[in-house]
This record gives C-alpha cells, sequence and structure tokens, in this order.
C-alpha cells in the first residue's frame, strides 16, 4: 500500500479517512465531483498513491497514468459526454493554478469549452 502524505487532502479521500461524492473508484485510481464545479460536469481524478505535482512523476508511474485517463474516458462517457466534447487538464504548481498538491485530472463537461484557456 501507499503511503498518505500527512495532511493531503486528497490522500484522505483515497483512504476513506474522508468521503467526497465518488464517481469512480478502482484499485489504483479514485474519481469524485469537484466541490467547486467550474462546469456542469467538473470531476476529479487522482492516484490513490500520493504523488505532488506532474513534476514527481516517475517513469514507472506511467502505467498509473494510463489509468486515470481510462477513468476519465470512463466518467465522460457515463456523463454521456462522449460524443459532445469534454476537457482533460492538469494544472501543474501554483502558477498554474495548482492548489491541491497530489496530482489530479480536472474532467469538465457540459457546456461550451473555448480555447485558449485563461
Ligand atoms: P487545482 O487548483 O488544479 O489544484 O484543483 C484543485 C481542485 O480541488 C479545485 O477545483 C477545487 O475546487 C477542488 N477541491 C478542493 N477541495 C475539495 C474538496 N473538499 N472536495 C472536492 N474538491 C475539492
Ligand atoms: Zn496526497
Amino acid at each position: 500500500m501507499s503511503t498518505a502524505a500527512a495532511d493531503c487532502l486528497f490522500c484522505k479521500f483515497a483512504s476513506g479517512a474522508i468521503k467526497p461524492a465518488v464517481v469512480l473508484e478502482t484499485e489504483h485510481v479514485l474519481a469524485f465531483k469537484d466541490i467547486n464545479p467550474q462546469a456542469p460536469t467538473h470531476v476529479l481524478i487522482i492516484p490513490k498513491r500520493h504523488v505532488a505535482t506532474l513534476n514527481d512523476l516517475a517513469a514507472g508511474d506511467a502505467a498509473l497514468m494510463g489509468e486515470l485517463l481510462l477513468a476519465a474516458k470512463q466518467v465522460a462517457a457515463d456523463a454521456g459526454l462522449a460524443d459532445s466534447g469534454y476537457r482533460v487538464t492538469i494544472n501543474c504548481g501554483a502558477g498554474a493554478g495548482q492548489s491541491v498538491f497530489h496530482v489530479h485530472l480536472h474532467l469538465l463537461g457540459g457546456r461550451h469549452l473555448s480555447w485558449p484557456p485563461g
């Protein structure tokens, strides 16, 4: 089992110590609704193991990150977004808007999403 980082909110979600609104769970991955949604569908997808940012990923994490993308695809399909479109985003570092330092994918959909993002 992985070691939860002390004081990491998403590690507490992963361990079940705090229960978010879960939409999908696998052995290594948890997906739950964002508490401050920026679109009709806004789900966060995390590895259960603590990884702070994209910068902290290692070559051995390739399969894990692939699982996150497959989970995003599944959540999007379950939300009826497969054909209408959706966005998957990772903010890396405070300068890009990362506020929770446990790596996560944002899955956004259900409204028009402009490009480029702000
Ligand atoms: P980021 O800014 O990319 O690090 O994304 C962090 C996301 O976590 C934000 O969209 C927050 O709204 C979300 N968030 C923070 N606290 C919670 C919580 N308790 N439950 C669900 N989502 C949360
Ligand atoms: Zn964590």
